[in-house]
């Protein structure tokens, strides 16, 4: 059997996934080769620990150069060029030809979608943001805290709710007289819609328990940096004294000009196999779209959640496709759409979301109960996921 090249684009948590599991799987029937522009895998479902302070930046992050030691090729450089057609790639200034190609380049910021977004508001979706967050939360004593999601899709629908349970605990605690309030204004018609309505009430329920203001259906008509003031279509206009919001996303650019995107920007791929409309390559994770059969209501259309979750299961999938390709079998794996997460409540308790995505009428997707075991569940998960990536 003649060696293959599989070259995974991104080293987050879709790309590790599956450079990992394909080396582990073909040995030398396979070159791996993982190239991302950043040195170092950065695990984001631990960046909100950073700003709680129980996790430094370096703490949740490890060196890409540490999977050469499983024998995968690591090179750090930024993907300037993809070509589907011909199987090759541009990184760092070197064309390297390809057999199967796995996207996994995530999602990125894109805060001048929005003007003045960036001026008047912290990105909660970034370490530089996360960080500078953490030093105005050590000041801040009193006034309006506004959360705002101002477009769809974006990467973990739970964070922005994990967020404010988290700003709750931390500062209102022990400021029973109420000089904080705290309300979120989405675009959204209940939190995490894409999971169902069902736990779009639970998260409800929990917001309304901690006097978390929810505001759904807002969508942004403009905002005025210097006053810190968003005006809603609906003619509503709120100020903050700390403005905090999940950034508008976006493909990187080199996705967009390999004409890997559908008219929305994500690509699309098959919802079982992640195929591309291209012949051996694959995506996966959060540079994706993926319909769902269910919906939220008869004319919303929903799709698949961008998290972590998704990006692991999928490159389990993805992997084996490919492995079985080489070996000469059939592809038999596929991704069903079955996925869960923590939804951490700030006071050392978490919630638990497990449940099916591809179901229909709509997905269904259950919350247990919030307790402490849940919270440290977590807190495993992350220190399993250096050990067996790592
Ligand atoms: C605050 C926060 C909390 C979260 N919590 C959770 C959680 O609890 N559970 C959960 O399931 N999900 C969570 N997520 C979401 C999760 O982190 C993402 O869905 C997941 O990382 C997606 O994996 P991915 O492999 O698709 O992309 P990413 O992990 O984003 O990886 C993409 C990689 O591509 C690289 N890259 C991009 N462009 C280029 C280029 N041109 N050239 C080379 N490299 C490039 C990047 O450097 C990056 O390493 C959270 C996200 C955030 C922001």
């Amino acid at each position: 059997m003649s060696q293959k090249t599989i070259c995974v684009l991104g080293g987050g948590i879709g790309g590790v996934v599956a450079a990992n599991t394909l080396k582990k799987s073909l040995g030398s029937a396979g070159r791996v080769i993982l190239i991302d522009k950043n040195p170092d895998h950065l695990f984001a479902p631990s960046l909100l620990w950073v700003l709680g302070g129980s996790r430094q930046a370096e703490q949740i992050k490890r060196p890409l150069a540490r999977l050469e030691r499983k024998g995968i090729e690591f090179i750090n450089a930024g993907v300037s060029g993809i070509d589907p057609e011909h199987k090759s790639l541009v990184a760092g200034g070197q064309t390297i030809e390809y057999d199967y190609l796995i996207v996994a380049l995530g999602a990125e910021s894109n805060m001048p979608a929005i003007p003045g977004l960036d001026e008047a508001a912290i990105n909660l979706y970034t370490l530089a943001g996360i960080e500078d967050l953490k030093n105005i939360l050590a000041e801040f004593k009193q006034g309006e805290v506004v959360l705002l999601i101002p477009s769809n899709p974006y990467k973990c629908p739970a964070a922005p709710y994990e967020a404010a349970f988290l700003l709750d605990a931390q500062l209102r605690k022990g400021n029973a007289d109420g000089n904080i309030s705290i309300n979120i204004f989405t675009v959204e018609p209940l939190p995490m819609p894409g999971a169902g309505p069902k736990i779009g009430q639970s998260i409800k329920g929990l917001l309304d328990s901690r006097n978390i203001g929810f505001n759904p259906n807002m969508e942004i008509e403009s905002i005025d940096p210097g006053a810190k003031e968003v005006t809603f279509k609906n003619g509503e206009k709120v100020r903050a004294d700390l403005l905090i919001t999940i950034p508008p996303h976006q493909v990187p650019n080199v996705v967009k000009e390999a004409g890997l995107t559908n008219e929305a920007g994500w690509i699309p791929v098959d919802k079982r196999s992640l195929e591309t409309q291209y012949e051996n390559v694959y995506a996966i994770g959060d540079v994706t779209t993926i319909k769902l059969d269910g919906k939220y209501k008869p004319e919303k259309p929903l799709m698949l959640p961008k998290a972590g979750v998704f990006a692991h299961e999928e490159a389990l999938v993805v992997a084996a496709r490919i492995a079985e390709d080489i070996k000469g079998g059939a592809s038999k794996s596929e991704f069903n759409g079955h996925g869960a997460c923590m939804l951490e409540l700030g006071d050392g308790t978490a919630g638990y979301a497990k449940g099916n995505f591809y179901a229909v009428p709509h997905p269904m997707v259950d919350m247990k109960k919030p307790s402490r075991r849940r919270h440290y569940y977590k807190v495993f998960f992350e220190k399993y996921w250096f050990w067996r990536w790592f």
